[in-house]
Parts: C-alpha cells; structure tokens; sequence
C-alpha cells in the first residue's frame, strides 16, 4: 500500500513530523535519529589526504592537490570510488564537475545538489573543500545503509578547479565562456587541462545547469576564519559569501634628493599613502559591524633609499556582506584621499577597478540548517563568508545554504589548517538531517 507524504503527516503531531516515505511505501520510521558514521567519514578524509601529500610526509603535513595535477586526478579516481560504494554513480561533465546521481521517490521534483572541492591550493590543508566533499557522500552512503529513499533526487557534486578559478561551479552556472579555456595556464592551456580530467571543453555548455533546476544547492566547509574556534560555537549558519571592492590607488608627489629637500617643501607621495593606509584602517573600523578593509600591496617608485618617493601605487580592498556599506565606505575613504593631497601636497586617484557582488544564503535554507543543527544539540550562530566559494556562484541557479564547521585558530590554506574530528562529524550530520529537513519542503 502506497501511502503519500500529506496522509502520513495528517497522522502525527506537529512535534513529531520526522519521517518520511520511502518508495516502497513504508514509514522511516524517525530519519531524525539517522546519524552519519563518523569513523568512517574520518577514513575517507584520511584516505583521499594521500593524494598530493609531500614525499614522507603525514596527515598533519597538508596536502598539494593542485587542479589538474596527478594528485587532483588521483584524489577523484578515490572520490569516485567512494561514490560508487554510496549507490551514487558518479559521471564527470563536460567542466569537469564530478556528480553523483541517488534517484528520489518523486521523479516530478528537482534534485537537492550538494557537495565542495577536493582541489587545494599548493601547500594546503586536508579539511578546505575535503570535508564538504567527504560529507556530501557520507550522506549519501548512510541514507542508502539506512534503506531511506527521499522524495527529492540527490546529487553529489565535486567541483573542479574552486581554488584558483571556481571553474566547474561557473561553467555550470553559464558563466564561463569557450575563450576562457583558450587562456594559458600553468603553461597549458585551460582547455588541454580540462581534457586531462574527463572533461569535454568543446561541449562545455553541456555542463550548464539551468536557473531554477535544483530544489536547493547546499555546501559543508570549513569556516577558514576564527570566529566559530574563539566562540566555541560548533556549526556556523553562513547569512552570505560578502561582495569585494577593490580600488586602485595612484599617488603622485616628486622624486627628490633625500638629503637636500627640506623637510617642508617635500612632496612624499609614500608619507601620502601612510597616512591613506592609517585612514583605511580607521573608516573601516569605526561602525559596529564584520566589514573588512585591506591594503595589500603597495609598489613604491623609485624605492631607493636616498630619494624622496615620488610616485606610489597601492591597493584597497573592502569586503562585507551589504554592497551599500562598502560603497559608501569607499566614498568616505576617497574624500580622506582628497584631504590628505592637500596636506602632503600630492595628487591622489583612487579608482574602483572590480565589484564582486556579494551571495546571500537563502533564508529559508538558513532555517533548516538551524533546525537540523538545534535537532543535534548544537549551538549555532550566523556568519558571513569572508572566503569566496562554489555556492556563492550556484546561488544565481536556485536556493543556497552553507554550513561552517570551526577551523582551529582560524587557519587555513596551509598544512596546519585543522577542524577536530568532533566538529568534522558535527557538520556532516548537520549536512544530512538539512538535507533530510530540505527534502520535505
Ligand atoms: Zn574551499
């Protein structure tokens, strides 16, 4: 007998709406309960860290699984092989993105994608993008241990190249063009490196999923920034990934004898910059609120030790989550550029060269996580993403959540990058129950 999902849930109380159907017609009969298996999860992160780990090295040594690599290509044949022993057979498209498909009981609903990277930077850690990876088939293979079949498709995804290009997330997203496989990199162009993973760029549009095709995209990683380890709080709801706005700052004073100018009559386009990098930090930090401001690099003109420096170019990059802060931001710190030519006698450009706009998580899924998270007994609290990812170019096709686990002192890109293997496990269960808790609306 056949019993549909609103006939179940007309018989239960509000308080114990947990189940779902499988489509042998049976009742789970509380997927709440389900948990994922976390020595196992633990394996499959200590299993796929062999691949681009240095010569003799250990776990704790990070890992080199550069997109494209032997080590990247190794480190998917091992994913693959973890999603065929989850029931999700894996096919690799035309971007290169590995995906998983587990079938769903209701075959006129679109599927719940989820999943990260298992590409690293050079020098990198075992946890950023791995553990969202991992998780994504750990779910997947506990649901099938479980004999628990969703309404909704679920799909796996492994996206590739996140670290230096987020290739696969925006070729399926439409927003990576046949030209930019043209480009060279690492020596070769992008096209040749996608062939040598599986990927097919003559045919890359087929790797284009269409706006509105998922029910949800949803993505595990590591928080990458401190504030979850100093809080002590073991799941972070992710409110958006911040919009970026990067200037570019030109300084003009004049180049003069270091030793003959006196000190009134100079005009220092460095002490000019000095006193721009001390407003940055001050503007930036004067309202309440997570917003960020950097300047990062600076090349002085000549840079000798006995010339007054006569030309300096700098940049300034804001972040937050709210494009109207950091734009009037932006506006503040230019008018304090005008002042500060005045006092050092120098000319100051300061122009807007990229805006990256920010990816808000969709609230709805933001309250699933909290859900699942509250359902586990874990504290929660909402952060903005400061690190770009996948899901903030996924979020243009449908709804997008993204849940933080803590990093260790806030480290990451780096061997010592760590999450302790409670809190791996933590948010690989919170993955699952909000995969569980997304399937029913
Ligand atoms: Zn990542």
């Amino acid at each position: 007998m056949l019993i549909t999902r609103r006939e179940l849930l007309a018989g239960l109380t509000a308080a114990s709406v947990t189940s779902a159907v499988t489509d042998l017609g049976f009742a789970q009969s509380d997927v709440s309960a389900l948990r994922i298996d976390a020595a196992r999860l633990r394996q499959s992160l200590e299993g796929l860290s062999v691949y681009g780990r240095p010569a003799g090295g250990t776990f704790a040594d990070g890992v080199s699984r550069v997109a494209y690599s032997d080590a990247d290509i190794a480190g998917r044949k091992y994913a693959m092989e973890l999603m065929r022993a989850a029931g999700a057979e894996p096919r690799i498209d035309a971007a290169g993105n590995i995906l998983g498909w587990r079938e769903g009981s209701d075959r006129s609903l679109k599927p719940i994608l989820f999943g990260s990277h298992i590409d690293s930077v050079p020098s990198g850690g075992n946890f950023d993008g791995d553990l969202g990876s991992m998780s994504a088939i750990e779910t997947v293979r506990t649901l099938k241990e479980h004999g628990v079949t969703t309404r909704h498709a679920l799909e796996i995804v492994i996206w590739s190249n996140e670290e230096a290009l987020t290739m696969g997330s925006r070729a399926a997203a439409g927003d990576l063009q046949p030209a930019d496989l043209a480009k060279v990199y690492h020596g070769i162009p992008l096209a040749d490196h996608l062939r040598k993973i599986g990927g097919d760029p003559i045919n890359l549009a087929e790797a284009r999923m269409a706006p509105g095709s998922i029910h949800c995209y949803l993505e595990l990683h590591i928080e990458q920034g401190g504030t979850l380890d100093k809080a002590g709080i073991p799941i972070g709801v992710v409110e958006g990934i911040v919009c970026i706005d990067e200037y570019e700052v030109e300084i003009h004073g004049f180049a003069n004898h270091a030793g003959t100018t006196p000190m009134p009559e100079r005009h220092n386009a460095l002490l000019a910059a000095a006193k721009l990098i001390e407003a940055v930090q001050e503007i930036v930090t004067r309202d309440p609120g997570r917003q960020v401001g950097t300047v990062g690099h600076l090349e002085v003109s000549p840079n000798a030790r006995n010339v007054v420096p006569g030309v300096v170019k700098h940049s300034i990059e804001l972040r937050d989550l709210s494009p109207e802060k950091i734009a009037r931001l932006g506006d503040e710190i230019q008018k304090r550029a005008q002042r500060i030519a005045r006092e050092t006698k120098t000319d100051i450009v300061m122009k807007k060269v990229e805006h990256d706009p920010p990816a808000v998580a969709t609230p709805a899924v933001q309250s699933q996580i909290e859900a699942a998270a509250a359902g586990l007994g874990l504290k929660t609290m909402r952060l903005p993403s400061g690190a770009g990812h996948d899901a903030q170019v996924i979020a243009t096709l449908g709804p997008m959540g993204m849940i933080f686990v803590p990093s260790v002192a806030g480290v990451s890109h780096s061997p010592k990058e760590l999450t302790r293997w409670p809190d791996c496990a933590n948010g690989a269960n919170v993955l699952l129950q909000t995969v569980l808790r997304m399937d029913r609306t």
